[in-house]
């Protein structure tokens, strides 16, 4: 089946009567048996894989999310995480191990790295930050005999370096390493990681999937039986739980992502061909963009993709670019992204540099700001942002 059909399709009840057309919340701990003997079969075996046993493995609302979501990312089973960093930090967890190393773009999202200089080295699993740009020959030379994974995301947090996740894959295999995305940007409609040999995929289904700004809820969708396997035990072992109720709200807002993707997409689109041309940006970093960087590596991969985009300014002061953002009418000043409204933020990018290629965005050498383009008229989002320049101009 195409994606669009999976979208409307998968992860709903079979047909009976007096059944409404979305799985209802079902909010359990308990869940109850008519007898022992029945009891004991729905918790046999391999059964928390296959049936709702206790409110704290999930519940139907659950399953149904997995089960259309894995749908989308062709894999072999999706597992829920409390938030998308939670699906972060946990596919880690779940797979290295004390005397273990991990290889991480220097353009991860922020609090992943955070996590892998804060809590892994307590664990044993050290980490080394490589280029993004890196080429699957540039890999190898990195990965270690004890190089357990190798995590990628494209396009890289803040600055929006594309990687050429095929090669990474290939390099990675051969010397036995897993490979994790975090694929939230494009999401699971416009790349499909585990289709080009990522082991592990990771949406922040906080963005575009539930797509409306009022849940948090992460995803990771395995590749193989196996991964997936390890991966559900793990979860279960460590307590890890989402609730019913946003994963009923996720999959109400999976419905509907394709045509909200598709047309902020266009929105992003319009709006960064505008930026840039001003005279204010140095560049826009935006992969779909004509000539912006990791242009062609996301024309080669990726079918569209997310609406979330930074642009460069030079450096300058603070109340300047506050001059700028607080005055704006529609895009209002917020972390996250993905829900139907247009956000911006000032963005503050923490990089190694090691064995990068010039150049490397930081607060040092410019002004990153960040902008996630929703579902108003880009006409008004345009005249929104060109008001912003001149008051950027009168501050500086
Ligand atoms: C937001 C985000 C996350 C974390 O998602 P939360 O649900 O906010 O914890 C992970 N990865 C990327 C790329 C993100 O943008």
């Amino acid at each position: 089946m195409k994606d669009d059909t999976i979208l409307t399709h998968a992860g709903r009840a079979p047909l009976s009567v007096g059944s409404p057309v979305n799985v209802p919340v079902h909010r359990a701990s308990t869940i109850r048996s008519p007898s022992l003997e029945a009891y004991e079969a729905n918790e046999r075996g391999d059964a928390m894989y296959t049936n709702v046993c206790y409110g704290a493995l999930g519940t139907e609302n659950a399953f149904a999310l997995c089960e259309a979501v894995n749908q989308l990312e062709q894999g072999a089973g999706t597992v829920t995480a409390s938030s998308g960093l939670a699906a972060c930090t946990l596919s880690l967890l779940a797979f290295a191990g004390a005397g273990d190393h991990v290889l991480m773009p220097d353009s991860v999202y922020g609090p992943q790295r955070m996590f892998c200089e804060t809590v892994l080295p307590r664990f044993g699993v050290e980490t080394s930050f490589y280029d993004p740009l890196a080429s699957g020959a540039d890999l190898e030379t990195l990965i270690r005999a004890n190089t357990r994974v190798v995590y990628t995301e494209a396009p890289g947090s803040l600055t929006f370096e594309m990687q050429d996740i095929p090669a990474i894959a290939e390099a990675a295999h051969r010397h036995a390493a897993l490979v994790f995305m975090d694929n939230t940007w494009a999401g699971p409609l416009c790349f499909k990681p585990l289709k080009v040999g990522v082991d592990l995929c990771i949406e922040a289904a906080t963005k575009y999937i539930a797509g409306h700004s009022d849940l948090v809820l992460g995803l990771m969708t395995a590749r193989t039986p196996e991964l997936y396997r390890r991966l559900r035990a793990f979860c279960v072992q460590m307590g890890e739980i989402a609730s019913p109720d946003d994963c009923y709200m996720a999959l109400r807002g999976l419905r509907t992502l394709r045509v909200r993707m598709e047309r902020q997409f266009a929105h992003a689109l319009k709006i960064a061909r505008w930026l840039s041309c001003r005279p204010e940006v140095r560049q826009v970093l935006y992969p779909p963009l004509e000539g912006a960087p990791g242009h062609d590596l996301w024309a080669r991969d990726f079918q569209g993709g997310g609406s979330l985009f930074s642009i460069v300014l030079p450096k300058m002061e603070k109340k300047a670019v506050a001059a700028m953002l607080n005055g704006y009418q529609l895009f209002d000043i917020g972390a996250s992204w993905g829900g139907y409204e247009s956000l911006v933020e000032l963005c503050h990018p923490v990089r190694t540099k090691a064995g990068r290629r010039e150049p490397v965005w930081t607060e040092d050498n410019c002004t990153l700001v960040r902008y996630a383009i929703g579902l108003e008229d880009p006409d008004d989002l345009i005249a929104d942002l060109a008001a912003g320049f001149e008051r950027l101009r009168a501050a500086l």
